[in-house]
């Protein structure tokens, strides 16, 4: 496949219209799960996703905006102002090699930035498009089928079946008991994750299995690869009338 360990002959006769990058964290995930959980999702997804589109695969940046959780050894995070200008050099580079879509693939629900950013950077570059895709939103309703009182928690469920399923020989064990503190995510917005799950795990490991982060991170990656395609194809029939006024 296309990719960072390709040669600029490959690239150059390519000729690939688009690119895959994904974006992960280095935050901690509980006593049971490695730092790296996000990058793992991001990275398969992004694979996934630059293999159907026959896209250039960007390596995965491994660090987010993580600062709620900073109250745990090991935790990196990044000013949103870093990755934005990150990202806007990627942008650039892939621009001046004739790449004109970038897909951002995030494996960090906290990296809220990006949101914002992917729509300052549509409407300023007319001839660049970037379409992010955050993991959550297409594990959810994954996880709605798999289990009932499905709810996307922070290395509960979802994250340790995706670490069995991918990294199993990573996940230490015994996998800690279920913790669902009473609170709303919001509260992550005013104090540290810590103060809110003193183990750094918020939700219910013990019903993940590695066979549920196999069926999550499948379908997941199909229903992003649909999404994509589906707007994709909508750009392409809004931009028919060539109107730059409207771009
Ligand atoms: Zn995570």
């Amino acid at each position: 496949m296309l990719s960072f360990e390709s040669t600029w002959k490959e690239i150059e006769d390519a000729k690939s219209e688009g690119a895959v990058i994904g974006i992960g964290a280095i935050e901690q995930h509980g006593i049971h799960l490695p730092l790296n959980v996000d990058c793992m999702s991001a990275d398969y997804l992004a694979r996934g996703i630059a293999k159907e589109f026959g896209w250039y695969l960007l390596p995965t940046m491994p660090y987010g905006c993580s600062s709620e959780h900073m109250g745990f050894p090991g935790t990196m995070t990044m000013r949103s102002a870093t990755l934005i200008a990150f990202f806007n050099d990627i942008a650039d580079s892939l621009r001046y090699h004739g790449i004109s879509k970038l897909v951002i693939v995030s494996g960090h629900g906290g990296n809220w930035f990006l949101k914002m950013m992917s729509r300052e950077m549509n409407f300023q570059r007319k001839d660049m498009k970037v379409i992010v895709i955050n993991t959550d939103r297409w594990f959810y309703p994954v996880l709605q089928q798999l289990t009932k009182d499905a709810s996307l928690h922070h290395a509960g469920e979802h994250e340790t079946a995706i670490a069995e399923f991918l990294h199993p020989e990573l996940v230490k064990s015994p996998i800690p008991d279920d913790d669902n503190p009473d609170y709303g995510f919001d509260m992550l917005d005013l104090v540290q994750s810590r103060r809110l799950a003193a183990g750094g795990h918020w939700g219910f490991p013990s019903k993940s299995t590695p066979e549920k982060g196999r069926i999550l991170l499948e379908r997941g990656l199909e229903s992003a690869v649909e999404y994509l395609r589906s707007r994709l194809q909508l750009i392409d029939k809004l931009h028919m009338d060539n109107d730059s006024k409207n771009d």
